[in-house]
């Protein structure tokens, strides 16, 4: 039997009925890796003998007949900045290249409470900054779809693991797209949940009011699985927001007949590639046949997402980046004169261009005299893109738009221009700004490679989300698609 491109879902079902044991999976899913991650690179650390472990739990309990929840024994691939006791977490630094967290984030403890077995940590761009995973301080990953391409990112690795079969889901992190736009790379579906969520407790920090985990998996039925597991309240993220979580999996039932989603006319326009418009049309028709109301709306303040963002996002990573000093985590220079060249050395030793590019930009945004120009201002835009997003969704159940401009692009096409790496996340970095809900999804192909798009939801609209996306999925067959390796 190929076990690489099961879901979750059919792996539970399998299971149960005891026509595959969690152990054969596990092994299955390391043999892949073992086969493919010459040419993927999609992890940094394998987990290879707690993972056996687990499987071995779960088949045991499974024999007793004990009742397990539905992500037992199912592979999961974590993205390397969630923290992992005594499992290594690097953010695919030089500075954490031998970090072991003491503590699990909540959302490890919570996927540990239901049995998940946990493969290894995923490849990523240092720090989650980044969009094509080629900003890793070990080495970049590859597309499955394409291996001159890259994946996508930061958790490049995690989409291209799910979209390999090397994991059944995986966990990531996306602060400005870097769940949506990856899991669009590689074909996959990706959702970004709304701020607050989904515990932050043990992610670590880039920039701390955008960042949400979230899950990566290959159909939206199994998404919704593992969102189900980590969301929830935390009393150890103050961010995290109180009250009850839905029944994700019974929100996938739902009528498409009198939803209504709006077509934000700014992502439509120049600036997008032809193949990846003529995929949101169709997905549009597809989602009109189904009985939603579709209708162009207007987002006015979009097209100052971008510079806001990287203002935002550097001012905080800049505050949050000064912890690795050489005292508290991971490297530190040798021998050095005094406490202020260690600090220096262990900072420009540890860290790769990217992140100190970042650092420079944030440090300065934040600097007496260009505070109000610059990090002030950014606050603002910010307000007026919320709003202009939260006006349409009153309008609105959803939107629809791309997940991404273009389909994957080719490793090394765009690293030596970091402003045209920045400017492609014009379709994901708004709904981190305003704190909403996002989600990706195949929807198409464009030359051999998947094209998604993205449905964006009110606060808390994740629901609403899963189920509009599930009956997309359901009438179409983009979601079956496998990249040939
Ligand atoms: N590409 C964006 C950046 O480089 C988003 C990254 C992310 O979501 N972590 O900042």
């Amino acid at each position: 039997m190929d076990f690489h491109y099961l879901t979750a879902h059919e792996i539970a079902r399998l299971y149960r009925r005891r026509e595959l044991s969690a152990s054969e999976m596990t092994v299955a899913v390391f043999s892949r890796i073992e086969e493919l991650e010459d040419r993927l690179h999609a992890y940094i650390t394998l987990n290879k003998e707690q993972a056996l472990a687990k499987a071995r739990e779960v088949d045991e309990k499974l024999a007793r007949g004990e009742e397990l929840p539905p992500l037992a024994g199912i592979p999961v691939a974590i993205k390397d900045n969630i923290c992992t006791r005594g499992l290594r977490t690097t953010c695919a630094s030089k500075m954490l290249y031998n970090y072991i967290p003491p503590y699990n984030a909540t959302v490890v403890e919570k996927l540990l409470a239901h049995d998940v077995v946990i493969i290894g940590k995923t490849n990523m761009d240092e720090f989650a900054m980044g969009s094509s995973t080629e900003n890793s301080g070990f080495y970049p990953t590859a597309n499955p779809w394409d291996t001159s391409r890259v994946p996508g990112g930061s958790s490049g690795g995690s989409a291209a693991a799910v979209a390999s079969g090397e994991a059944v889901l995986a966990l990531g992190s996306d602060t400005g797209g870097s769940i949506r736009q990856p899991a669009a790379f590689c074909g996959v579906v990706g959702l970004k949940p709304t701020y607050g969520a989904v515990s932050r407790f043990g992610l670590v920090a880039f920039a701390s009011s955008l960042d949400q985990i979230g899950p990566l998996a290959r159909d939206v039925t199994d998404c919704a699985l593992l969102l189900q597991a980590i969301a929830g309240h935390d009393p150890q993220d103050s961010t995290s927001a109180p009250g009850p979580v839905p029944d994700y999996q019974a929100a996938l039932r739902r009528e498409l007949k009198g939803i209504k989603i709006g077509l934000p006319r700014e992502y439509m326009g120049q600036g997008i590639d032809p193949a990846v418009r003529q995929v949101v049309e169709q997905a549009a028709r597809q989602l009109a046949d189904l009985g939603a109301m579709l209708e162009e709306t207007t987002l006015p303040h979009i097209e100052y997402a971008v510079p806001a963002y990287y203002l935002i996002a550097t001012a905080e990573a800049s505050s949050n980046l000064a912890r690795y000093d050489g005292v508290r985590y991971g490297l530190r220079s040798p021998q050095p004169a005094d406490v202020v060249d260690m600090f220096m050395h262990t900072r420009s030793q540890g860290f790769g261009a990217e992140v100190k590019r970042r650092i420079m930009l944030g440090t300065y945004a934040l600097s007496a005299g260009y505070y109000d120009a610059y990090y002030l201002r950014a606050m603002k835009v910010r307000t007026l893109i919320r709003q202009d997003l939260l006006r349409a969704l009153e309008q609105f159940d959803c939107l629809l738009c791309p997940a991404t401009v273009a389909p994957a692009f080719r490793q090394g096409e765009k690293v030596a221009d970091p402003l045209q790496m920045y400017l492609a996340d014009i379709t994901t970095i708004p709904v981190n700004l305003a704190g909403l809900p996002g989600v990706a999804l195949p929807a198409g192909q464009a030359g051999g490679l998947p094209v998604g798009i993205q449905l964006v939801g009110r606060p808390f609209g994740e629901d609403l989300l899963l189920g509009v996306a599930y009956a997309f999925e359901q009438s179409t067959s983009h979601h079956k698609l496998r990249p040939q390796l």
